[in-house]
């Protein structure tokens, strides 16, 4: 994976962001206050006007720290700063590298995933964005970059999060209550990964 890739995937991300910025608002009305998607869609619109100035032979770890920046000031929130983290942790896995090979990329998953649960103090299985990165990160150790099973992972990964008593963040205000809904963390972090698997396959 190149810079040129990067942008490809930020590109494809900022815009299923925001068609289905609504379908994630909706979500954290269940859960939470109702603004995930007017969050993400403000950072991801910001993370899009900044692509124009990254050239081709800026490193992608230049670009991923660029973007963990504009997460943090720009979305806000709970979801800010794990995002932020997450851009953060892949940026130092990659510093150095002109193009990310599959080794650098399992590894800069397994940081951004761990990056996560320490900023948010959270586990696997506590129903957040957290069982979404620990799945893929956790996928990509055992069988490798396999673009299509890292995107069956991620969509697991969510899906898993119906079933689970929210255990950090608003939902866990519910306790029992949350359960039968989907995060909407979960799912802005699957579509993180269905375009990324999109603009690999490509
Ligand atoms: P806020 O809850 O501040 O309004 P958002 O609505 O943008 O922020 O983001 C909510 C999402 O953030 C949740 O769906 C969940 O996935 C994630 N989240 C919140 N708190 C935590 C935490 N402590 N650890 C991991 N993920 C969290
Ligand atoms: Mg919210
Ligand atoms: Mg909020």
């Amino acid at each position: 994976m190149n810079t040129t890739q990067l942008k490809q995937w930020l590109t494809e991300l900022a815009a299923v962001i925001a068609d289905n910025r609504d379908e994630l608002s909706k979500l954290d009305q269940a859960l939470g206050d109702g603004d995930h998607g007017i969050n993400m869609h403000r950072g991801f619109q910001a993370v899009l006007s900044e692509l124009p100035n990254i050239k081709e032979e800026d490193e992608p770890a230049a670009l991923l720290q660029k973007v963990a920046t504009i997460l943090i000031s720009k979305v806000g929130g709970a979801s800010g700063p794990l995002y932020g983290t997450a851009f953060l942790r892949m940026s130092a896995a990659c510093k150095g590298k002109q193009t990310l090979d599959d080794e650098t990329m399992v590894v800069a998953l397994k940081q951004a995933a761990e990056g996560i649960a320490q900023r948010g103090k959270a586990a696997p299985g506590e129903g957040t964005l957290l069982d979404v990165w620990s799945t893929v990160a956790n996928e990509a150790k055992e069988t490798g970059m396999d673009w299509n099973q890292l995107e069956a992972s991620a969509r697991e990964g969510m899906e898993a999060t119906k079933d689970m008593v929210v255990k950090r963040g608003r939902g866990a205000i519910l306790g029992e209550q949350s359960v039968g809904h989907i995060d909407p963390g979960a799912v802005s972090s699957y579509y993180l990964f269905k375009t990324l698997c999109n603009t690999m396959k490509a």
